[in-house]
């Protein structure tokens, strides 16, 4: 299959996932998840609809940029050294990695040097797997409201990367629980915290994600092949 057939498989299958749900399917991004692939690839997904990529390596998406039309909103998907962040400030429409208070400090440093604010997800470590970044649920809060203070970042949403496993409905207590602890953020209503965002699901287990709530999916090898 081409990558224009992938994506369209992969978007009926969304709308399935929607409509099962009782969803609106235009609650719930796509985004292709091109980390490792070429910009060839990119513009074949480019020229086939795709608008929102995501990548996890600052110097990848930093190459990337260029070669793709202005049009395309880079997601920065992958853990964020604060030492990079320098560089990406400016260049991405969203960081859905955000894993701590001091890497949100930096953003704001640089975001308030360069007279921005930086859209952020802060990623949560639902599961508490060691092998993973991300807050744990029950310290999300807290860094939440403390990030809230800081003026040229804006929390958009919450990100979980669930574990990986064979028969994704195991993964449907990890979804359902980031669903409600999203859901129990927003009618907080959080001054400076817009609360928008749930980026959860990649290609094993996106449908499910979608069923729980979902409102971005990061699909990278069910779009552009194996890695
Ligand atoms: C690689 C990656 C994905 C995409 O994974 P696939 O299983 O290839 O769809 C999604 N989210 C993050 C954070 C990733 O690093």
């Amino acid at each position: 299959m081409t990558i224009r057939e992938h994506l369209q498989e992969i978007r009926i299958q969304m709308e399935e996932s929607c409509r099962k749900a009782g969803r609106d399917p235009k609650e719930v991004t796509l985004i292709a998840v091109s980390k490792t692939k070429p910009v060839d690839m990119l513009q074949e997904a480019y020229q086939a609809g795709a608008r929102q990529f995501g990548e996890n390596k600052v110097q990848e998406l930093l190459g990337k940029i260029p070669q793709m039309p202005q049009d395309v909103d880079w997601h920065l998907i992958g853990h964020l050294q604060t030492n990079k962040v320098k560089g990406v400030i400016g260049k991405t429409s969203l960081i859905h990695s955000v894993d701590s208070v001091k890497l949100a400090g930096e953003i704001e440093k640089e975001s308030a040097k360069q007279g921005l604010a930086t859209d952020i997800l802060l990623e949560v470590n639902v599961a508490r797997e060691e092998s993973k970044f991300g807050f744990f649920l029950e310290d999300t809060e807290k860094a939440l409201r403390t990030i809230s203070l800081f003026p040229h970042v804006r929390v958009c949403g919450l990100m979980t990367i669930a574990p990986f496993v064979a028969d994704a409905e195991e993964n449907r207590p990890v979804f359902r629980k980031l669903y409600e602890f999203y859901v129990d953020m927003k009618s907080k209503n959080i001054d400076n915290v817009n609360m928008a965002v749930l980026s959860m699901g990649m290609t094993g287990d996106f449908r499910v994600a979608i069923e729980e709530g979902a409102t971005m999916i990061r699909v990278g090898t069910g779009i552009f092949g194996l890695r």
